[in-house]
C-alpha cells in the first residue's frame, strides 16, 4: 500500500502564505490528533551550527509549535549534542548557537532543551534487538516525550548521500555514544603531535580508560565504552573520532537508530521535510554552499520512509542548478546525490528501512 505524502509548493499569494501552506500540511497528517492534552511534544530539528544559513527559519517552527499549542500539547524545541567539536558539542554552546541562529523564545514560543544533557551523557538505552545494534543509546528527553514531530531540512550528505527525516532522527537524536556507535567500531584515538600531556582528559574518562604514557595520552580499547566525551574534553582537539565504518554499514547503523528513536511513539510521529536551499553537504558545517537545485517546497507524512522518498525524487526530478558545485547529472530526472558522492548509494537507507518495517518506499504524492 502507498503512504500518503503532502507536498506544499512554494507559490503564495494574498489569500494563503507559506505559513499558511504549513498549516495545511498540519492538518494534512493530523497531528492535532496525535497527542493528548498536557503531553509532551519534542519538536525534533537541527538549529544549525554558527555560520551556517540553510536549516528551517524559526517563523516555520513558530507556526509547529502555534499548532501543538492550539491542540493542547506542550511542546518543546530539541536536538542532541554533535559527536565533533563544533558550535554544538554541548548543551551550553549548543543553545548559544540555537539562540544566536533566530531560536529565542519571543520568536518561536516554546522552550529549548538540549535532548541529552549538558555533555552529552543523558542517555537512554532502547532495546531494539535488530541485525547491528541490540540497544540503541538516545537523547532521553526525545525518549520519554509523548510525541514527536520530525522538521528536517532535506540536502545533500557526504555520508548519506542525502539527509532527511531518518537522519534527523537515526543520528540526530543519537547521544554522543550512540552517534559514535554509528560511525565507528573502534575507540577514539590520540593524535600525539596534537596532544600536550595536559592529563585532562585523564582526569575526564569514567572508565579509567585513558593514562599518560611519556607525556602524551594513551587510550586504552578495553576500558572504553565509545561515550566519545574524551573528544570534546581535549582543548587541543588531539582525540578524535575513528571514522572506520562503511557506508552501508553506517546508513544501516543510522536507520536502526531511527526504529530506537521511533519505538514506543506509534501513531505519536509527525514527519515533515523541508525542501528549501538544498545545499550540498550536512547543515553541521560552518557555511551552506549554493543549492544545488532551487527551492522544492516543503513536504509532511505519518511514514517516515516514504517522505525521504518522495524528497529525494523530487530534488532529482528538478534541474540542477549551474551555479552550484554540481558538475553532471543537471538533468530533470538524473540522480544529483550521486553526483555530489558517487561512493554514496543513498538508496541503502531508505531499502534497509523498508526491511524492517519503518515504513514504505511506495508513496502518493498529494499536493495540498
Ligand atoms: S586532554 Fe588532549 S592534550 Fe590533554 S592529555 Fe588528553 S589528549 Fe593530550
Ligand atoms: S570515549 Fe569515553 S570511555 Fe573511551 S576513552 Fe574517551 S572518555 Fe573514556
Amino acid at each position: 500500500m502507498k503512504s500518503p505524502v503532502y507536498f506544499a509548493d512554494l507559490r503564495a499569494g494574498p489569500n494563503q502564505n507559506l505559513i499558511g501552506k504549513l498549516k495545511a500540511l498540519l492538518d494534512a497528517v493530523g497531528l492535532a490528533e496525535k497527542f493528548k492534552k498536557g503531553a509532551f511534544v519534542a519538536v525534533k530539528l537541527h538549529f544549525g551550527e554558527a555560520g551556517n544559513t540553510a536549516y528551517i527559519r524559526p517563523v516555520f517552527i513558530r507556526k509547529i509549535v502555534d499548532h501543538i499549542k492550539e491542540a493542547g500539547g506542550r511542546p518543546f524545541l530539541t536536538d542532541a549534542n554533535t559527536l565533533y567539536v563544533g558550535s554544538r558539542r554541548d548543551s551550553v554552546d549548543h543553545l548559544i548557537t540555537a539562540i544566536q541562529n533566530g531560536f529565542t523564545y519571543a520568536v518561536v514560543d516554546a522552550p529549548l532543551i538540549i535532548a541529552d544533557g549538558l555533555r552529552g551523557g543523558n542517555e537512554t538505552a532502547v532495546k531494539v534487538d535488530l541485525k547491528r545494534f541490540k540497544r540503541v543509546y538516545i537523547g532521553s528527553e526525545i525518549v520519554r516525550a509523548d510525541a514527536l514531530v520530525s522538521a528536517a531540512h532535506f540536502k545533500g550528505h557526504e555520508l548519506s548521500g542525502f539527509g532527511g527525516t531518518i537522519k534527523n532522527l537515526g543520528m540526530g537524536c543519537a547521544s554522543r555514544k550512540g552517534k559514535l556507535a554509528q560511525h565507528s567500531t573502534v575507540s577514539p584515538k590520540v593524535k600525539r603531535k596534537k596532544c600536550e600531556g595536559c592529563g585532562e582528559c585523564v582526569e575526564y574518562c569514567a572508565q579509567q580508560a585513558i593514562s599518560l604514557v611519556d607525556e602524551k595520552a594513551r587510550i586504552d580499547p578495553k576500558k572504553c565504552v565509545g561515550c566519545g566525551e574524551c573528544i570534546i574534553v581535549c582543548p587541543n582537539q588531539a582525540i578524535q573520532i575513528q571514522w572506520d565504518q562503511a557506508i552501508p554499514a553506517f546508513l544501516e547503523n543510522m536507520v536502526e537508530y531511527t526504529a530506537g528513536v521511533l519505538k514506543g511513539k506509534n501513531g505519536a510521529a509527525t514527519f515533515l521535510n523541508f525542501i528549501t536551499q538544498v545545499s550540498p553537504a550536512c547543515d553541521c558545517y560552518p557555511h551552506n554552499d549554493t543549492p544545488i537545485v532551487n527551492d522544492i517546497g516543503i513536504v509532511a507524512s505519518n511514514d517516515p520512509v516514504a517522505i525521504d522518498q518522495a524528497s529525494a525524487d523530487l530534488v532529482n526530478q528538478a534541474q540542477g542548478r549551474k551555479d552550484s558545485c554540481l558538475t553532471k547529472n543537471f538533468q530533470s530526472g538524473k540522480d544529483k546525490f550521486r553526483a555530489l558522492y558517487p561512493n554514496v548509494d543513498w538508496e541503502i537507507q531508505l531499502e534497509y528501512a523498508e526491511r524492517i518495517g519503518l515504513g514504505t518506499r511506495a508513496y502518493e504524492l498529494e499536493a495540498i
